[in-house]
């Protein structure tokens, strides 16, 4: 491939997924001699703090738009809603994912990586395999702290065989038992202690549309679905200040107890109907418990984009 300078990042409000992949693509990229650099476009989640101390590793460049005709390398989403702003007049390179594609055009060829796993950094660490290039033991850790976060620890219905052995390789590479490794690092992530109402509902959260029916799915990780609803009714007037200000007609905020591997969905918004018909429920106090949901983009998105 000809020589590359790029910035790479992962969707808007990162995961460890986002963070991770950007920087291991880096490192591939730096191997192969390209002059590539990992930025993000958010803030660094507690649960992505947790891996980078581990590491000694600092954050990417913060970054909130991307420059007219700049070359960029996406990883962990394509769609440009997620997308940095201005996306749609820079020169994407390359793209490495594993979500639906969708509002996604270019005005130029380029590579594309797409596979149905569980993680971008199950299909990078195909990636260094087939490059025959040695994984290091920073990579390792931020491929597999990735894995176990996108997959939650193997349990989200997204995880697939790729996505377990490549985590069990890594994890020898790195000398880290991953149900222990994993499970802290989860912890880490489910400290919501300090976060204001606004800020809980962007930690995660994804902007989509089909057609002009713009929606809105966030999602938090936590080991007590009660103590988030503590703070229901600011949270809801939180959702309902992005409703209007993004104009959307449906607004899903999922509270997701990974102990137990259910959600509490607060939904809101006018069009309130299509989650009700997706999931078969009528919304009490705005809310309805979906039993065993854990994944956004396989248990919730989906049913959604049916019933619209
Ligand atoms: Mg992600
Ligand atoms: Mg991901
Ligand atoms: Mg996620």
């Amino acid at each position: 491939m000809e020589e590359i300078n790029a910035i790479i990042f992962g969707h808007k409000n990162p995961d460890t997924d986002s963070i991770c992949s950007s920087l291991v693509m880096q490192k591939y990229n730096k191997n192969n001699g390209w002059n590539t650099k990992a930025v993000r476009l958010g803030e660094i989640n507690k649960e992505t703090t947790f891996v980078l101390n581990y590491l000694g590793l600092e954050a990417p460049v913060l970054i909130n738009k991307v420059e007219d005709g700049q070359s960029v390398i996406l990883v962990d989403h394509n769609e440009f809603s997620q997308s940095a702003d201005n996306i749609e007049n820079a020169k994407i390179e390359m793209v490495v994912d594993h979500h639906r594609i969708a509002n996604f055009e270019t005005k130029e060829p380029l590579y594309y990586t797409a596979k149905p796993y569980g993680c971008t950094c199950t299909i990078l660490y195909e990636e260094f395999k087939k490059a025959n290039m040695k994984i290091e033991k920073t990579e390792a850790v931020l491929m597999l702290s990735a894995i176990v976060s996108d997959t939650l620890l193997f349990k989200s219905p997204t995880c697939t065989k790729k996505d377990i052995e490549a985590c069990n390789e890594l994890a020898e590479i790195a000398g880290i038992d991953v149900n222990t490794y994993g499970l802290e690092m989860l912890k880490a992530g489910t400290d919501l202690s300090d976060y204001t109402s606004e800020q809980l509902i962007n930690i995660d959260s994804k902007k989509l549309a089909s057609g002009d029916f713009k929606f809105q799915v966030a999602q938090v990780n936590t080991a007590s679905i009660e103590d988030v609803l503590k703070n229901k009714e600011e949270i809801e007037k939180a959702i309902k200040d992005v409703i209007k200000t993004n104009e959307l007609k449906l607004f899903v905020f999922l509270i997701t107890d990974i102990i137990n591997s259910n959600s509490q969905a607060i939904v809101l918004g006018d069009n309130t109907e299509v989650f009700e018909k997706a999931f078969n429920k009528k919304l009490e106090n705005n809310m309805a418990f979906l039993e065993g949901v854990v994944s956004r983009k396989k248990q919730v998105v989906p049913f959604i984009l049916n019933n619209i």
